[in-house]
């Protein structure tokens, strides 16, 4: 019996030791990582520039509070600045804590010009922002809602794609729109450039801000920095995490000076966030993704991706219903019930995806992931999907 919560269906297999696009397990039995601990390991396992940042911040000091200049917690904070639309940085260890602060810098950027009311966030169905209780109540899935007291309040949830249904929740409260570019773990949608445009004409007419969940999505998964980079648009908070720290706990909220403006000592805070060993493994994150050609990869590869699970949705029409995503943050639909299928090309063809919403199996790789490794694990889902066939031709007809 294990000592810890029981949260997670968790699997009895632990890895020892990474190596790029590649996990071990005990036995030394390898694994193809297309799961990246959840869109975290965008440079895979063992990154030596990584490894190196780490050991040296190591040697020098852990941890000091954010009550002292953390020096490189301003140098990345200032990259970020100068690599983004964004003027302002909060530093948090995880994704929930960057969106909390996105949602607390976007009310109180209203309560401090004196519209004090103007509080409630519009959201989307089949969204994900995190487990705290304000994320849960952003997320709006009833499935996480349920069983711990009220929701918070403030939050009005409407499906993606329609823009008259998001104007129709439009009132003098409405002080933003919180939506995921890409969502994750909702099923794998990608917005369209016309719908993120569109929510972004709504908010400069309303006067609201525009606030991106690109905790999964953000950090050059869809091949540009930022997903929203794909429609042309500005947001004006967008919170990041997962691949930003690269398997050290960071997150960070994004925003514009201005919108950032009434965040004043004493409204918000993180005893951890950004301290010296996770700025420093931040920096060397971000020297690896601006170097010059690594989000082109990105892009190419997640075009071939997508190129691959077409040919595959072709070859298993009964397994494949339709490939999703964008870029390296990638779907498909089967018709397998999903959590079986993540176990049997766990344990019968030793690859590492995830299962989304939507019965979508989730293909997240590290961001250096080659063609190669990407036609390893067509023929290992091909393979897995061969392997369905043929139990299921060998079950004797019933009558
Ligand atoms: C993972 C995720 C979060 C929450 O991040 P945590 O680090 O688990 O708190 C929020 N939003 C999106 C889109 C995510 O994928």
């Amino acid at each position: 019996m294990s000592a810890l919560y029981g949260t997670y269906a968790r699997s009895e297999l632990a890895f020892e030791r990474g190596e790029g696009m590649r996990l071990y397990d005990q036995h030394g039995r390898s694994y193809l990582d297309f799961h990246s601990g959840i869109a975290v390991n965008a440079l895979g396992h063992g990154d030596a520039h990584l490894v190196s940042a780490l050991k040296s911040a190591a040697d020098k000091v852990w941890h000091t509070s954010n009550v002292f200049t953390i020096p490189e917690q301003e140098r990345l904070g200032q990259r970020l600045v100068d690599a983004t639309f964004a003027d302002s940085v909060f530093f948090t260890n995880s994704g929930a804590e960057a969106l909390e602060c996105a949602i607390k810098t976007a009310r109180h950027y209203f309560w401090a010009k004196g519209e004090t009311d103007r509080y409630e966030i519009i959201a989307f169905t089949g969204s994900f922002h995190g487990r705290t209780m304000g994320t849960i109540a952003a997320g709006g899935n009833p499935s996480y809602l349920e069983g711990f007291g009220p929701p918070m309040a403030g939050f009005k949830h409407t499906a993606p794609g329609d823009l008259k249904a998001v104007e129709a929740l439009i009132t003098p409260q409405t002080c933003a729109i919180l939506i995921e570019t890409v969502q994750g773990e909702g099923g794998v949608t990608a917005m369209t450039p016309e719908f993120m445009q569109g929510l972004r004409a709504l908010c400069d007419e309303h006067g609201m801000l525009l606030i991106l969940d690109e905790v999964q999505c953000g950090y050059g998964r869809t091949g540009r920095f930022f997903a929203f980079e794909w429609s042309g648009i500005t947001p004006d908070i967008v919170a990041v995490a997962k691949a930003i720290g690269g398997g050290f706990p960071l997150g960070a909220c994004l925003a514009k000076g201005d919108v950032a403006a009434s965040m004043v000592p004493g409204t918000h805070g993180s005893t951890y966030g950004g301290n010296p060993l996770a700025s420093a493994v931040g920096n060397a994150v971000l020297d690896r993704i601006l170097a010059p050609g690594f989000i082109d990869h990105v892009n190419q590869m997640g075009q071939k991706l997508a190129w691959h699970l077409q040919q595959l949705a072709q070859k298993y029409p009964d397994y494949v219903v339709e490939s999703r995503g964008k870029g390296l943050l990638a779907g498909i639909k089967i018709t397998p019930p999903v959590r079986d299928f993540v176990a049997r090309l766990r344990d019968d063809h030793q690859m590492l995806a995830i299962g989304a919403g939507d019965n979508v199996l989730r293909l997240l790789p590290p961001l250096i992931v080659s063609e190669a490794d990407i036609e390893e694990a067509m023929d290992k889902l091909g393979a897995a999907f061969a392997a369905i066939e043929a139990e299921t031709a060998s079950v004797p007809a019933v009558g």
